[in-house]
């Protein structure tokens, strides 16, 4: 019995181990297989960014053949300044990051970065020039160091800790007992969402990428927390080229350029004060989300009176 016992535990751990690194796998198939219909073509150049104007030209696009969900998108983002997406929920704003990421092939019209047509670029040139901040960050089961220097492979260990400090997060990472050796991940340490955001935050002014997408980077956080990032996210994003993806549309007030996005077409754009005077969903949405904020401040103001 013992003799069975011992080999059965051994065996328990190992399949622990292995259905771990199947999940690890099984993340990367699905990004790989996100994007198994994309090959570069023998022609393909590297891209070549001065600015990095990022033109979406008159774009349709679906994922399955009988639901269009993009509708003739045609925008511009100017080199070096920031366009916020703004528009409900299932109105396709993360589809136009995952297009110009070029998961997937549009179906009319084209996508430019500095008048190169993505299709007539190599892929790998295409993911250096972008830093995507996503919503929920998924660590590695690896150290933080790791996790920080998956932006750039190779990065040297001074490169990393500017990087972490610059997203305040080296103070942190300093205080663990392992400091940047530091297991995270599933079966590491678990990190709040503002840790996890601010070591993707880190990864991305490592990669310092051209072009940066924030798809709701800080709805997962409270506003406070979300306050305190978006401060750094609007450094990072100074002088990129930048694609917001707004839940909160105060995060976005300042931007130069605002889409609002409904049902796949662009229904307004313009600046915050712009849209405000034109009346229209935006106006809408601001209203509604600043009624909500009332409501927040109101409870917090009732929470703060409350007895204890
Ligand atoms: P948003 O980011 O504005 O919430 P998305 O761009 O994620 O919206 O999605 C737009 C529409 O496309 C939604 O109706 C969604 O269900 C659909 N969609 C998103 N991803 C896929 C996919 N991989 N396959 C099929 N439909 C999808
Ligand atoms: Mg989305």
């Amino acid at each position: 019995m013992i003799q069975l016992y011992i080999p059965l535990n051994f065996l328990g751990v190992i399949y622990r181990e292995i259905k771990q690194s199947l999940a690890d796998m099984e993340r990367l198939f699905s990004l790989l297989n996100e994007n198994r219909e994309i090959a570069d073509t023998p022609e393909a150049k590297p891209l070549v960014t001065r600015g990095a104007a990022v033109r979406f030209d008159h774009v349709n696009f679906s994922y399955e053949a009988k639901r269009q969900i993009l509708f003739d998108v045609d925008f511009q983002i100017p080199a070096g300044t920031t366009t916020a997406v703004v528009g409900h929920s299932g109105s396709g704003k993360s589809t136009l990051s995952r297009l110009l990421f070029r998961f997937y092939e549009v179906d009319g019209g084209g996508i430019t970065i500095d008048g190169q047509d993505l299709r007539g670029i190599t892929q790998d040139s295409l993911r250096a020039a972008i830093g995507i901040v996503p919503q929920d960050t998924v660590l590695f089961n690896d150290t933080i160091e790791y996790n920080i220097a998956y932006g750039k492979p190779g990065a040297s260990k001074e490169a990393i800790v500017a990087a972490a400090k610059a997203a305040s997060i080296h103070d942190f990472i300093e205080s663990l007992p392992d400091g940047y050796n530091s297991m995270v991940g599933e079966r590491g340490l678990k990190l709040s969402g503002g840790e996890k955001q601010r070591v993707a935050i880190a990864r991305t002014l490592l990669k310092d990428p051209a072009i940066l997408i924030f798809d709701e980077a800080t709805s997962a956080l409270d506003s406070k927390a979300e306050q305190a990032i978006q401060s750094q996210l609007k450094e990072i994003a100074k002088n990129r080229t930048t694609l917001v993806i707004a839940h909160r549309l105060s995060t976005v007030a300042d931007a130069q350029q605002i889409l609002v996005l409904d049902h796949g077409r662009i229904v307004e754009r313009g600046t915050h004060p712009q849209l405000l005077a034109a009346n229209g969903l935006y106006a809408q949405m601001w209203q509604r989300q600043q009624a909500n904020m009332d409501d927040e401040a109101q409870e917090d103001e009732l929470a703060g009176l409350a007895p204890a």
